[in-house]
């Protein structure tokens, strides 16, 4: 295991706890996400009522939790993670998920899940790379927060493409049967982790199959959200 780095991630001063990952001047220097609507993360006017586009059209999920918008520094870090998987960055962006969930539940009642899933690789992506680059997180986080982790509780059963190439409605087709649920759901409040969140409809399917298999909730979690 490397060892944790004694200095701030962002500016580089030494920080009385290692594990903090980053400094609390930095920290109240991270960019906030503007006003959100609960549901779809994106900009809306009210923060404690699902906006137009949700009550017309709701996602799958019941929630959305992100730490900020598609920006630096947590832009970096993720792509960092994706890269590098160093295990200090991953502590880090585990505590500011954990940050950021705290302030959602004082703010918005956010319940707290009993389950956390994250949104598996490709086997040959995640052999490719050695490693599915949030299930490091998400261990802290579970461990953190005090609910279960099922680290192979969701398995992708066949490629597909490049989401972010494709349209909405082709998006959706080249989903459907990618995702498998390999563990018992019923009666669960799940909350669904990933690195970043773009047009939600990996994430949607995901939870589409899980409410399928019997689950109460999904929350989807994020540390980034395209806005
Ligand atoms: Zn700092
Ligand atoms: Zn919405």
């Amino acid at each position: 295991m490397l060892s944790m780095p004694t200095a701030c991630w962002l500016c580089r001063m030494p920080l009385a706890l290692p594990a903090q990952g980053i400094c609390s001047l930095c920290l109240r220097q991270l960019p906030i996400a503007p006003p959100c609507c609960p549901r779809c993360g994106l900009p809306a006017l009210h923060i404690r009522q699902e906006c137009g586009r949700c009550q017309l059209k709701p996602p799958p999920w019941q929630r959305m939790m992100f730490v900020t918008g598609w920006q630096p520094p947590l832009r970096d870090w993720v792509k960092q993670l994706k890269f590098s998987g160093a295990t200090a960055l991953s502590v880090m962006l585990a505590r500011l998920f954990l940050l950021s969930w705290l302030a959602a539940r004082r703010q918005f009642l956010l319940d707290k899940p009993d389950l956390l899933l994250c949104v598996p690789l490709h086997r040959k992506r995640a052999w490719l790379r050695g490693y599915n680059q949030m299930d490091d997180v998400t261990r802290h986080l579970s461990r953190w927060i005090g609910c279960s982790y099922a680290a192979a509780g969701l398995k992708r059963q066949r490629r597909t493409r490049i989401q972010h190439s494709l349209r909405a409605s082709a998006r959706k087709r080249n989903l459907r049967g990618a995702f498998r649920v390999e563990i018992a759901v019923k009666g669960r409040h799940i909350a669904l982790v990933d690195d970043v969140i773009t047009t939600g409809s990996t994430v949607g399917e995901i939870s589409r199959i899980l409410l399928a298999a019997g689950a109460a909730s999904v929350q989807v979690w994020s540390l980034c959200r395209t806005l």
